[in-house]
């Protein structure tokens, strides 16, 4: 048999075995195409469009003023907080879906600097996310604190380093570039032990990871609606405050939503109790809607069941380079348990490769300088998928399909 009938055996062998064979009829996922984006854009779970039909015709259309309490529009912030705490191991009441991930980022990362005066220092990872990046320092100016720029590597030992000056460590659970699963468990026991707090961005990790917050005693966390959570394009994202902080949770952006009597009206500040404080103002309430209808696609889902497809998706993948004799330099770790739910690849024409790939049906996307980043969204892609995914690469690379003109040009907006 060649290799690439055993992998295609094996394919069928592992898609017919898998705990979560079936889901992909949750979406809509176009003919043709192989989609290894959604962790940049989640695909379109199939009940989204009659629930945004109805929140629009009938709730908006129809009941007007009166949806704010007929389908109880006020509440849906805490409410679908609590379906993605489920998703991230969190008991209900700790996570509140709200305003984006970077503003989040800043309420959480001010919020960490006054729960701790008198120690200046946050740890974060230089090669995380810009806006992460970019927030952290705009807070550093305002609260004149400190930013220390680690690698996963050096994060044990800088934090031991800082210690009683450290107010928090500041880091995303998986890599948005490489991939790589950073050690949330043992940074965040080892920020307890220097009396720090432990933030973490879960933008790669909600809704393919169980992540285990409560287990793991993270203190604050966000992450991002539209990307393995599926909830659409500028989905609203999320925020969880562990029970033991809220009352000492004080975020700059004093809202009237998260006052703890919005409608008195009061021209004084009291923060709400519980996760309401880390509201804001009014929730773009289509977009809310949207994402808890996504969320049922997970309905009846164990997340160690979707962390398992994730790993086996990837892991084939890694395994379909090799056996096709792909080398492409891997940027993700191989070891299943260091590994997000992604792979990335280098190549020095990433990009092109890329713009082939897509012109094939199979949508990845480019990462700045090199990389080939390609994300496996368990809940609608099967091993035959991933299969087919590898063996487009390798016709891309052999037939040197990336030198065409066409693939050259970058846009603007990738
Ligand atoms: C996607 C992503 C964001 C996005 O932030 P927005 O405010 O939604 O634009 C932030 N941080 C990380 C780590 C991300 O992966």
């Amino acid at each position: 048999m060649s290799q690439h009938a055993d992998l295609a055996a094996r394919a069928g062998d592992l898609d017919a075995t898998s705990p979560l064979s079936g889901t992909r009829e949750r979406f809509l996922v176009p003919e043709g195409v192989i989609y290894l984006d959604g962790n940049s854009l989640g695909a379109l779970p199939a009940a989204v469009p009659d629930v945004v039909q109805d929140v629009v015709t009938r709730q908006w259309g129809q009941r007007l003023i009166r949806s704010w309490n007929e389908f109880d529009w006020w509440g849906a912030p805490e409410r679908t907080g609590d379906r993605i705490g489920a998703l991230v191991g969190a008991a209900p009441g700790q996570v509140v879906v709200t305003d984006s991930t970077s503003v989040n980022l800043f309420k959480v990362f001010v919020a960490a600097g006054r729960m701790r005066p008198g120690r200046p220092v946050v740890l974060t990872d230089g090669g995380s996310f810009p806006t992460d990046l970019h927030i952290l320092s705009s807070v550093a100016r305002l609260m004149d604190l400190e930013v220390v720029r680690v690698t996963h590597e050096q994060a044990a030992g800088a934090i031991a380093e800082h210690a009683d000056r450290l107010a928090c460590i500041a880091f995303s659970q998986v890599d948005y570039r490489s991939g790589e699963l950073w050690d949330l468990p043992g940074l965040t026991r080892a920020a307890h032990d220097a009396g720090a707090l432990a933030c973490w961005d879960l933008c790669h990790s909600a809704g393919v990871h169980p992540v285990g917050l409560d287990e793991h005693g993270v203190d604050l966390a966000v992450g991002c609606g539209y990307k393995y959570l599926n909830g659409g394009p500028g989905a609203p994202a999320f925020l969880y405050v562990a029970a033991r902080h809220q009352d000492a949770f004080d975020h700059p952006l004093t809202g009237w939503q998260g006052h703890a009597a919005p409608f008195a009206m009061s021209p004084d500040y009291a923060p709400a109790h519980g996760i309401t404080r880390a509201r804001v103002g009014t929730a773009p309430l289509l977009s809310l809607l949207g994402l808890e209808a996504a969320l049922t696609a997970y309905d009846g889902l164990s997340m160690a069941d979707v962390r398992a497809h994730s790993q086996s998706l990837t892991g084939f993948f890694l395994e379909c380079l090799d056996g096709l004799g792909l080398d492409l330099p891997v940027v993700t770790p191989r070891d299943p348990e260091r590994r997000g739910s992604q792979v990335s690849l280098r190549h020095p024409e990433a990009y092109a490769v890329v713009q082939a790939l897509i012109a094939r049906g199979v949508i990845g996307d480019f990462r700045e300088p090199d990389v080939v980043r390609l994300g496996f969204a368990p809940l609608y892609l099967s091993h035959a998928d991933v299969l087919a995914s590898a063996q487009h690469l390798l016709e891309v690379l052999r037939d040197k399909e990336f030198e065409r003109p066409e693939f050259a040009a970058r846009a603007a907006v990738t």
